[in-house]
């Protein structure tokens, strides 16, 4: 006799599916119990193509996983950035070089970028702090801006290759 976690219910061993991971041997749940979760799952991810149905239920997984953990995540995270600064700031150096190097698209959308924050810099006279602290609009409210001024052959994948004033 086995005890299922899922219901508290105690059943005969043959109710339950071998685990060997699990420290009795057997899954923690009986196969009712496992049946019944397994019915939800799949009725969760039923629209979810076939093949990505894994990919779903471990990101489902995970986001559950990091809500309910998410100060001790955070806390491990600030620790860690704090003990390995000079190594993170080198990894992201050479990680971006080689990114400029090798991908033209990605030069280009760091020029773009460069070019509108040092206008808006110049504009707000900020330094330092975030700009968008200073702007009297929203990111949202930017993109609008600048999409208004787009001509209709451009849009935001195009848009690295303009010349913002
Ligand atoms: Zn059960």
């Amino acid at each position: 006799m086995l005890l299922c976690k899922m219901c508290l219910i105690l059943k005969e061993t043959e109710k339950f599916t071998v685990d060997k991971r699990s420290k009795r041997g057997y899954r923690y749940e009986c196969n009712l119990c496992r049946n019944k979760r397994r019915k939800i799952l799949y009725n969760e991810f039923k629209e979810t193509p076939r093949y990505n149905i894994h990919l779903e239920i471990g990101r489902a997984r995970n986001q559950i996983y990091y809500r309910k953990n998410k100060q001790k995540i955070g806390e491990e995270h600030k620790l860690y950035q704090n003990e390995n600064k000079d190594k993170i700031l080198l990894y992201l150096r050479k990680w971006r070089k080689e990114r400029l190097l090798t991908d033209p698209a990605f030069k280009m959308r760091c020029m773009a970028s460069q070019r509108v924050w040092r206008s808006l810099k110049k504009q707000f006279k900020v330094k330092g702090c975030s700009v968008w602290s200073k702007l009297p609009y929203t990111p949202q409210q930017l993109k609008e801006h600048l999409e208004k001024q787009f001509e209709e052959w451009m849009n935001w994948d195009n848009y690295r290759f303009l010349h913002f004033v």
